[in-house]
């Protein structure tokens, strides 16, 4: 078996979904199992009338709501124009979920409160909504596919909007649920990013989860490999929204590819590779515009050659400072700190210490209002605003010679507030001034990435 996962823009509209049940109709013999995301701007559409509701903007909410109908209702139609009772079957689909969720909505509008656990029910109903109008297309292209709820297998903890998958009890029920859903079919479906508590309570793996639903599915059902169908052709050495002149990546290893996902590149979902590296899967980044192009293969580190891969970055960071002169010959301080961050949930990407001070870089997007209150009990906290982290990530970039110099001639006037090279060898990080980065990055991919005539 395979598992086949389609972000947003491959899903995106009529044409996008025609092209994309194409790709899997060319796949029937190594049995897929699709994973979709919502139709792209969809789950976006559903943050703001979560957000709008939580205010109380009925008139808003409800204009919201019948967006997201109408285009559902008007992508059937376009997708099934031919096919009537399929079309009929997936509007009569579209048309319950969006009931149920605007009697869910309004019931929000009427409390003026939104808790976590509610706006996991909100946000996760673009991917019900995909699925459902793609299984009712397959099925009218005469793909027989079984369809399968994702809230039954991907389990995880009561964080409702980040939840961490109980890889124990997903591997219980996967294999189970696909087999079945694949009885008399030649296909199954579900959908990316859903999942739920033990209990059954609606939970979402956080944003951009999908793969990590397809790497978890693939992972439970010993998958041979597992497909990242998306709008590049695969991997690059950096941004290409952001860079110009950016090149496709072959082959990267897992562990690259897990540096580069967990320092921002957004190609994939950070935890995406941890579920596919425990069984050895294979990952493929493939471009749906595109599916006769090579894309990249994520394998095993000894298939990879030494050197640099890409440059990345994270656009918003926070900077924490913590000077403490009871640091200096006590044991014991790092613990206190780190577990600070541990009880909190929040995650820190570099680290640096001297004599009486830690500096730690966190993504601006996490609450960190506890962190500072906690520490501030004991050490004096600063926190930089504003700042940027670029990370150059490649296998064994210690041993190139000559890589700080490449890395930092371009940078010769920029201030650079941290630097960390990670103990695996694979990534050097340092943090600029967010007004900067920009342009930082684009001379650093162009000092090691591109020749003088831009190639
Ligand atoms: P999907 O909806 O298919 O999940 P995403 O928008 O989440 O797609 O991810 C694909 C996007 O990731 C690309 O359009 C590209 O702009 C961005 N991206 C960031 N870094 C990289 C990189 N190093 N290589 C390729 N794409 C990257
Ligand atoms: N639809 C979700 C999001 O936009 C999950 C995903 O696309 O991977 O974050
Ligand atoms: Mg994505």
């Amino acid at each position: 078996m395979i598992v086949m996962k389609f972000g947003g823009t491959s899903v995106a509209n009529c044409e996008a979904i025609t092209r994309t049940v194409s790709i899997v109709e060319s796949k029937l013999a190594q049995k897929p199992v699709v994973v979709v995301s919502a139709l792209s701007k969809v789950t976006d559409l559903l943050y703001r009338i979560a957000d709008q509701a939580a205010v109380r903007n009925r008139m808003e909410t409800s204009d919201l709501l019948d967006q997201l109908r109408s285009r559902h209702i008007g992508l059937a139609h376009d997708l099934m124009a031919d096919y009537p009772s399929y079309c009929h079957e997936a509007c009569a689909k579209v048309n319950e979920i969006c009931d149920s969720l605007s009697s869910f909505v309004g019931a929000v509008c009427a409390l003026g409160e939104l808790s976590e656990r509610s706006k996991a029910v909100i946000i996760s109903t673009g991917e019900y909504l995909s699925s459902n109008i793609i299984c009712c297309t397959m099925n009218a292209r005469g793909i027989k596919t079984g369809y399968m709820d994702a809230r039954k297998m991907i389990i995880t903890d009561e964080d409702y909007l980040k939840g961490e998958p109980d890889m124990t009890a997903i591997q219980a029920r996967v294999p189970g649920i696909v087999s079945a859903a694949y009885e008399g079919n030649d296909a199954v479906i579900t959908q990316g990013f859903v999942s739920a508590t033990a209990q059954g309570e609606p939970t979402v793996l956080g944003r951009g989860g999908s793969d990590y639903s397809a790497s978890l599915i693939g992972a439970a059902i010993d998958a041979s490999v597992i497909e990242i169908w998306t709008d590049v052709d695969g991997v690059r050495t950096a941004d290409p929204r952001k860079v110009e002149n950016t090149k496709c990546l072959e082959k990267i290893s897992f562990e690259e590819a897990a540096e580069m996902a967990h320092f921002g590149a957004k190609v994939l979902h950070p935890l995406t590779i941890e579920p596919a590296v425990k069984k050895n899967i294979p990952i493929y980044v493939l471009n749906s515009m595109n599916p006769g192009g090579k894309g990249t293969a994520i394998l095993q580190n000894s298939f990879i050659e030494d050197g640099v891969k890409s440059v990345s970055f994270k656009e918003n960071i926070l900077v924490i400072n913590i000077f403490s002169t009871k640091m200096i010959n006590t044991s014991g301080f790092l613990k206190k700190v780190f577990e600070i961050f541990s009880t909190n949930k929040v995650s820190v990407d570099l680290i640096s210490t001297s004599e009486a001070n830690i500096s730690v870089t966190v993504d601006s997007s996490q609450k960190i209002d506890n962190v500072i209150s906690q520490l501030s009990e004991f050490a004096d906290v600063y926190v930089d605003k504003d700042k940027s982290q670029i990370s150059v990530i490649g296998k064994n970039i210690i041993n190139l010679r000559g890589l700080l110099r490449q890395t930092f001639a371009p940078l010769a006037d920029c201030k650079i507030y941290m630097i960390s090279q990670g103990a695996s060898y694979v990534n050097l990080s340092f943090v600029v001034d967010r007004e900067v980065m920009t342009d930082a990055v684009r001379q650093i991919h162009k000092y090691l990435f591109e020749d003088e005539s831009g190639n």
